[in-house]
Parts: structure tokens; sequence; C-alpha cells
């Protein structure tokens, strides 16, 4: 059973911890919408580190999937935050292929496409096209 009205109840409770984070974010929006949630419990987490993001760790297993490892979980409690690890202020492994901001339900890593350069995560990569044969 995936939709009965336990299961929607708790899923509404699951979205009211997360909506401090991203009150505003398209897809927890629609959510709230369909679980008929229609304002907040709890009041909206200001200061983040990295605004709009729900910890949710997606772009850190998708990283680590590919074998990059660039992010990681940084810090515990009101100051955890995804981002590169140690302390760095750019993602030293970072190979610049967007699947974190692909990935991100709530949209909140930014990724910078000029057409010649792509911009993510404190880098910048050029762009080049290649040719078959
Ligand atoms: S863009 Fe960088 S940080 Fe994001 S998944 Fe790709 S390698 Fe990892
Ligand atoms: S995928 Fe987005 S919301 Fe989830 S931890 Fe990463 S940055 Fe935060």
């Amino acid at each position: 059973m995936t939709d009965s009205p336990l299961i929607r109840k708790h899923r509404a409770m699951n979205l009211q911890l997360l909506l401090p984070y991203a009150p505003e974010a398209p897809a927890l929006r629609e959510i709230a919408d369909s679980l008929g949630v229609m304002s907040p419990v709890f009041v909206p987490v200001a200061g983040a580190p990295l605004p709009d993001c729900i910890l949710c760790e997606l772009c850190v297993r998708v990283c680590s999937a590919f074998g990059h490892n660039a992010l990681s979980t940084i810090g515990r409690g009101d100051h955890e935050r995804v981002g590169p690890p140690f302390g760095e202020t750019a993602a030293m492994a970072c190979v610049g292929c967007g699947s974190c901001h692909e990935i991100c339900p709530t949209g909140c890593i930014t990724l910078e496409d000029t057409g010649t350069t792509r911009s993510i995560w404190g880098r910048t990569f050029s762009r080049r096209l290649t040719t078959a044969g």
C-alpha cells in the first residue's frame, strides 16, 4: 500500500519537516499541494549555507556513483550542509558533469553555462566540442 490515509499522513508530516528548508521550491510546493498541505507548521530556516537545500544528499550520492566524490556532507546539526569536502571553497575533484545540478530536487545548485564554459561549485570548465572520426 503506497497511497493509504496513513501513508499520506506520514508523507504530509515529513513534508512539514522539509518545508522550512525550502518553502518556495516548486518540487516541494507541488507535493504539498497534492497532500493538501496549505501552510508550513514550522518557521523557515534562516541563514542556511545553501539556500533551499533540504539535505537529501542526492547530489553527494550521484557524484559518488560516477566516481568523482567531489561533494560530501559537512558539519552537524544546524551547521550541516553539502559541498566540497575539507572546507575547500571549490570542489577540486569536480569534472563539471552537471549531474548534481540535474538531480537536485529543489534546484539549489547553481550551474552557469555560456556555451563555451561551465561553472559549478566554484570551478569553471572549458567546454570543447569534439567531432567523430
Ligand atoms: S558537476 Fe561536479 S560535483 Fe556535480 S556531480 Fe558532476 S563532478 Fe560531482
Ligand atoms: S541534491 Fe540539492 S537539496 Fe539535496 S542535498 Fe544536494 S543540494 Fe541539497
